[in-house]
């Protein structure tokens, strides 16, 4: 397993960060802080919580919202990734001793994560006469015949739609061309693109998506306060991602993560990476503090500025000292599903025809 954990303390709750901040409909923070609260009342005082959130998330809540999820990466207490349910297992897997709180099944998950079948550790945030209460989840072990239908459904009918067209949209990367969706700002739209008579549209605003690189071609990569990872970001085949105090198309913003003094320590353009042909590399743009590469074995080079440096899995980019750390995922870009758990399998339904 892969996963990275630095100097924060070890989560007692583990928190599915979208589906709480939606448990109205809206993407809201405050039911965040309402279920932190509730759960300190309720269960326990000293809770230490830890949140996982879909990159998606970020988009939907409004600058309020925005700040807070910011806030709790920079105290190391959340990350943000293209996909949160497998992070968010792997986590759990690691402190098996942490709560989790979800609204979420993960059927399609029990297969790579046998302990759900049965356990008694998830629970999920309802409003009862206006407070948040919590509800044991049902994780009941499910036949293997119905976890291998969750999985495939997963794998194949986004949104709904199944057919080879789907399939098709799904082995690319897509981008938003609507400039008023907040999706346009990004390279790639880090969720499932949605159909429309037959064309991939933003799965947001509904506006063409632009077809991108294939998918298989896209490289992860991931930001780091010291060890503790807060971010981690697709970056699609000939795509390039300017690290900065900016907040333009293609950039990673490090005033969202980083508090005043040291977001001030990174220049404006600080670092590009870009990925050519399924390989990335990283070039110092002539930034007034610097950038050091650590390869693996911990021997540290300067970067030059101009000068692109190949990226390999167990090496790492540090800017300014350290202010910032980025590594290459070993993982390939997950994919995200839509919500098949609600529905009832096939072999399931009681239909007489
Ligand atoms: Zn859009």
């Amino acid at each position: 397993m892969e996963q990275s954990w630095g100097k924060a303390p070890a989560p007692s709750v583990i928190m599915d960060l979208s589906p709480i901040a939606r448990l109205d409909g809206n993407a809201r923070w405050e039911l965040v802080d309402a279920t932190v609260e509730a759960w300190r009342i309720q269960v326990d005082p000293a809770a230490r919580f830890y949140g996982v959130a879909d990159n998606s998330l970020y988009y939907k809540l409004d600058p309020k919202g925005r700040q807070k999820l910011g806030e709790w990466k920079r105290s190391r207490r959340a990350r943000s990734v293209s996909w949160a349910d497998p992070e968010l297992l792997e986590l759990a897997t690691q402190f098996s001793d942490a709560s989790v709180v979800t609204t979420d099944l993960f059927r399609d998950h029990r297969r790579t994560f046998p302990w759900l079948q049965g356990t008694t550790r998830i629970w999920k945030p309802v409003f009862v006469a206006g407070t948040i209460r919590f509800e044991q989840l049902d994780y009941s072990p499910i036949p293997a015949e119905e976890v291998s239908w969750r999985i495939e459904e997963a794998n194949l009918t986004p949104k709904g739609f199944g057919g080879k067209e789907v399939r098709d949209a799904l082995r690319y990367e897509w981008a938003c061309t609507n400039t008023a969706c907040l999706w346009s700002r990004k390279a790639v739209i880090e969720e499932d693109p949605a159909f429309k008579d037959g064309d991939v549209v933003c799965p947001s605003c509904s506006a063409p998506a632009r077809r991108l690189a294939v998918r298989a071609g896209t490289k992860e990569i991931v930001f780091f306060l010291e060890d503790d990872e807060i971010d981690r970001i697709p970056l699609a085949e000939r795509a390039e991602l300017v690290i900065g105090r900016s907040r333009d198309l293609g950039r990673y913003d490090v005033r969202e993560v980083l508090d005043g003094a040291a977001a001030a320590r990174i220049s404006r353009d600080h670092l590009k990476v870009v990925n050519r042909n399924g390989r990335v590399f990283a070039e110092e743009l002539g930034s007034k503090n610097g950038t050091e590469f650590v390869a693996a074995e911990g021997r540290v080079v300067r970067l030059q500025t101009g000068i692109q440096q190949a990226l390999a899995t167990g090496e790492r980019i540090a800017l300014a000292g350290g202010i910032l750390n980025l590594r290459l995922s070993g993982k390939h870009r997950p994919r995200g599903t839509y919500e098949p758990d609600l529905t009832t399998p096939p072999f399931l339904r009681n239909e007489s025809h």
